[in-house]
C-alpha cells in the first residue's frame, strides 16, 4: 500500500515530496520545497536537507538533531511570493515533534518565517534570512 506524504498532503509520498526528495525532481515553488524538506526531516533524510540549503550545512549536525527529534505534523501558515517565476519567497509554518535526546524531553513547536531564494531554477532555503517566531 502506498504511505501517505509525512507533509500532510493528503497525497502519497510517491505523488508528493518524493517526487523532490528521491525523484530527482526540483520543487518548482517555495512551498513544494518547504514540504519537501519537512518530509525530509520526518524521514530523516539529511541529504536532501543539505542540498536544498543555501548555506554550507553540515551534513553530520543535521543527522544528529534528526536522530534526537520526530517531526510527525506540518501546518503551512502563510506565504509570500515563492512561485515559479519569483526569485524569493517565504513560507511561515509551524513544525511539531517529539524529542528524546534533548532536555526538556517531549514535544515541541518549531514557529518559523523561512526565507527561501531561486537559483538557475533551483529553490534553496535560506537560513540567515529566516526568523524563528
Ligand atoms: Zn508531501
Amino acid at each position: 500500500m502506498a504511505r501517505e506524504c509525512p507533509c500532510g498532503s493528503g497525497e502519497t509520498y510517491e505523488a508528493c515530496c518524493g517526487r523532490y526528495i528521491e525523484g530527482g525532481a526540483h520543487a518548482p515553488t517555495a512551498v513544494a520545497l518547504m514540504r519537501s524538506r519537512y518530509s525530509a526531516y520526518a524521514l530523516k533524510n539529511a541529504d536532501y536537507i543539505v542540498a536544498t540549503s543555501l548555506k554550507d550545512e553540515k551534513h553530520a549536525s543535521i543527522e544528529q538533531a534528526m536522530k534526537e527529534s520526530d517531526f510527525y505534523r506540518l501546518e503551512i501558515l502563510s506565504h509570500k511570493k515563492g512561485g515559479v517565476l519569483d526569485r524569493k519567497g517565504e513560507v511561515t509554518f509551524k513544525a511539531f515533534y517529539k524529542t528524546f535526546c534533548r532536555t526538556p524531553q517531549g514535544e515541541g513547536v518549531l514557529h518559523e518565517r523561512s526565507a527561501f531564494v531561486r537559483k538557475k531554477g533551483r529553490w534553496f532555503y535560506d537560513e540567515e534570512n529566516s526568523t524563528i517566531l
